[in-house]
């Protein structure tokens, strides 16, 4: 995600890499493969070290006589038709790449270089590899590089508040509502990257829905306890602002999405061995009880045991496996101090006997 603004015309260190339709092959040359999380990226200036010429793709042709297909033809092939040797069948997610002397298709994604070949001397898989990309935004973005923080900060604004136009060949909206926040983030030079989490932060407590999901979907890749603060913040207000479907429409909530943030914050917490911030622990269990996800409850037990003791004896799930053996994993690590309070919680407890017994069993 991080990459330096000096490669104009430069040839990337990654060589490229081809990729099926799933994938995003961009049409901008300024747009290119930096790691961006999600969707998988290809690149769009590959040539061919041994023909010379620019690889051209094909979207949906599918070989179906391998041995037939003459790479001379294929390459000439443009406009509307299927060139021999291929049928169309754009549901299979196949692209076809081609230069003057070879071609391949895929479904999946390819990087274009071995990477473990010694220093400074990449070999590719094949002969494509980057040419390089011009420096500078792509242009659907509308905006230049900015120069100063503050046109940086109103710019991040705009990109946080509209949503990518950018649609999958295969029709499907790209599930990530921040795309263009990446691509605009690739463009700028390691200071102003730097500053970028911070710019995203702000728009936390944002009261349009849309804005404040795509603000936490960007710093569940760049979290910091900064961000997990502001999150925790948010949080406490009355007005949670509940459930959002992200852009592909899958039913994700803001508190899922907020929910790396919270986890870091925690773990900051845990290696300066300071106490939790007020409401951490709270917000990790309540996360836990909508999300069973067993690394939570054992983020909770190892900042408060006893409050997650009493989580367990007081919720109303199932205590699985799962959370048995994070919490097992807690005991191990936590000081006596928190496991005799822990213990009399139990003991104060008046929940279930059956329930009683299995968290008895794991302190001991
Ligand atoms: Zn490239
Ligand atoms: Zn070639």
């Amino acid at each position: 995600m991080r990459a330096a603004l000096e490669r104009q015309n430069e040839p990337l260190r990654g060589g490229g890499r081809i990729i099926g339709l799933g994938g995003w092959l961009p049409k901008d040359v300024h747009d290119f493969d930096w790691g961006c999380p999600v969707p998988d990226l290809g690149c769009n200036t590959l040539v061919c070290g041994d023909c010379q010429a620019s690889v051209r793709s094909w979207s949906g042709l599918v070989a179906i006589d391998w041995a037939g297909v003459d790479p001379a033809v294929l390459y000439a092939h443009q406009g509307a038709g299927v060139p021999a040797g291929f049928i169309l069948d754009t549901a299979a997610g196949n692209r076809v790449y081609g230069c003057r002397c070879r071609w391949t298709q895929l479904t999946g994604q390819q990087l274009l270089e071995v990477v473990d070949a010694g220093p400074q001397t990449p070999v590719y898989v094949s002969q494509w590899r980057c040419a390089g990309h011009p420096a500078g935004m792509p242009a659907d973005l509308a905006m230049g590089v900015p120069s100063t923080r503050a046109e940086m900060a109103s710019q991040v604004g705009l990109l946080l508040g509209r949503r990518s136009a950018l649609v999958s060949e295969t029709g499907k909206p790209f599930a990530s509502p921040c795309l263009d926040l990446w691509r605009y983030e690739a463009q700028l030079d390691d200071t102003f990257q730097q500053a970028m989490a911070g710019c995203v932060q702000a728009h936390l407590a944002s009261t349009d829905i849309e804005t404040v999901y795509a603000a936490l979907e960007y710093l569940r890749f760049a979290p910091s306890p900064e961000a997990g603060r502001a999150w925790l913040r948010r949080l406490g207000e009355p007005d949670d602002i509940g459930a959002a479907p992200d852009p592909a429409g899958s039913p994700r909530t803001l508190k899922s999405q907020g929910l790396r943030l919270l986890e870091v914050l925690g773990h900051d917490a845990l290696s300066r061995d300071q106490g939790p911030e007020s409401g951490l622990v709270d917000a990790l269990l309540s996360a836990a009880r909508e999300l069973p996800i067993s690394r939570v409850i054992e983020l909770a037990a190892r900042l408060a045991l006893p409050d997650c003791v009493s989580f367990l004896l007081e919720g109303s799930e199932r205590i699985n496996f799962s959370i048995r053996s994070a919490l097992e994993r807690a005991v191990e690590s936590a000081a006596d101090p928190a496991l005799t309070a822990a213990r009399a919680v139990l003991q104060r407890s008046k929940a279930d006997p059956a329930r009683k017994a299995v968290v008895q069993g794991v302190l001991g």
